[in-house]
């Protein structure tokens, strides 16, 4: 009598199996949780004693000093959250009411809300299976098949809006291909922006994350890498972008000792100094948090190594990622349901990726390409558990 082959729940209690071997025996278990010391308390102390609470202070220069720093671009300009930095960078990069922007399926819907609430249209692309991001080849071929040029903006033949700007995601902490999508790009005259909300500390081909756009977002929610409770930045290496950024952040008011004088419509969305405070305490910490998820994600390698049924996703090629969130992939939606459902019994937080955006009711009428990676990697995909801390030695 020959074996039965497993089924998708033997499969799913396998990979729980061995989710445990991974993991500590604390319960619940958070997806990612924020983690905090003596040196965050002692600089948001400092900022309560100084007074300097809000949207001026001397904690939110030095912030973007070390986001450069740590990223090596020339410019960040803090803001309020990651999907203030995306609505700031898209008008920043030319998108306008009535223009069509280029973003992947697969991301947070805080990827496309900031391009409605530039009055645009989201035009969903597919990402391919090795880095995540948007499949390159994927989108040459859907380009071909929907443009029409006028004059030297390229436009969707049948909707008949510009096609503006290419908004790529660094998904769960993995650099997309950029020097081929920074190539099409150019090749059809789109604005290229990064959203690496998920990607701080990432690299491919020794580039950080967002240092391929004109723009680049992060986020420094409560569930990145590094947090400042809310917080965001737009990355830059144009000095006039960050200067437009920085005045654009903060209602376009004129320097000036005692006058409010203002010269556009534009925003509150400058980070304050207390938000700030915490994100310096936390980028002291990012080389150390960075050895610690690589760690946590190799010991999730050898754990899963042997397991017939659940491939741990392996690192892009070329890519020097922050495992931002391990990615497990099942064999099919049953067996990753079934996990999901037993893992959240016991108190591991585990996640599905997000629904893909073109499913969610208010993008249902927007274009999109063909999604078979997309919708495969939706099926199939788990994200584990990535605090650092679960890594540390
Ligand atoms: C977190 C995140 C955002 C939004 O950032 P917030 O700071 O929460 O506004 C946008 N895009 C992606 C891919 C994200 O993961």
């Amino acid at each position: 009598m020959s074996a039965s082959a497993p089924t998708s729940n033997d499969i799913a209690h396998q990979a729980l199996d061995t989710l445990r071997t991974a993991l500590p025996p604390q319960r619940p278990l958070g997806l990612h949780e924020p983690e905090f010391g003596e040196r965050e308390r002692a600089l948001v102390l400092d900022c309560l004693d100084s007074g300097w609470v809000s949207s001026a202070g001397p904690q939110v220069e030095r912030f973007e000093h070390l986001l450069c720093e740590h990223t090596g671009m020339a410019h960040a300009v803090a803001v309020v959250n990651g999907t203030a930095a995306l609505h700031l960078g898209l008008q920043l990069a030319g998108v306008r009411p009535g223009d069509e922007v280029l973003l992947p399926a697969l991301t947070f819907v805080g990827t496309a809300n900031p391009v409605v609430h530039c009055g645009a249209v989201p035009h969903f692309v597919d990402c391919e299976a090795d880095s995540l991001g948007v499949d390159p080849a994927a989108l040459e071929r859907h380009l071909d098949a929907i443009v029409e040029w006028r004059g030297d903006t390229c436009h969707n033949r049948h909707s008949g809006r510009p096609l503006r700007a290419l908004l790529v995601v660094h998904v769960l902490g993995h650099v997309a291909d950029m020097d081929a999508l920074a190539a099409i790009a150019e090749r059809y005259r789109l604005a290229l922006i990064e959203d690496a909300a998920e990607a701080l500390g990432s690299r491919r081909d020794g580039r950080h994350a967002g240092s391929w756009g004109q723009l680049a977002a992060l986020s420094f929610n409560g569930n990145k890498i590094l947090t400042t409770g809310g917080g965001g930045a737009l990355l830059t290496d144009d000095a006039e972008l960050a200067a437009r950024a920085r005045h654009l952040s903060t209602t376009a008011k004129q320097p000036h000792p005692w006058a409010f004088e203002h010269d556009a419509v534009a925003f509150n969305y400058r980070l304050p100094n207390l938000n700030a405070a915490l994100g310096c305490a936390q980028l002291e910490q990012l080389q150390q948090r960075l050895t610690a998820k690589r760690r946590l994600y190799e010991r999730y390698a050898r754990a899963f190594a042997d397991l017939a049924g659940a491939q741990l996703h392996p690192e892009p090629p070329g890519c020097h990622s922050n495992h931002w969130l391990p990615l497990l992939l099942l064999p099919n939606r049953e067996a990753r349901d079934a996990l999901l459902e037993a893992a959240s019994a016991e108190g591991i937080g585990l996640r599905p990726f997000w629904t893909p955006l073109h499913r969610l009711p208010m993008f249902t009428d927007c274009p999109h390409a063909p999604l078979p990676v997309t919708e495969d990697l939706f099926a199939r995909g788990v994200c584990l558990p990535g605090s650092a801390r679960l890594g540390a030695a």
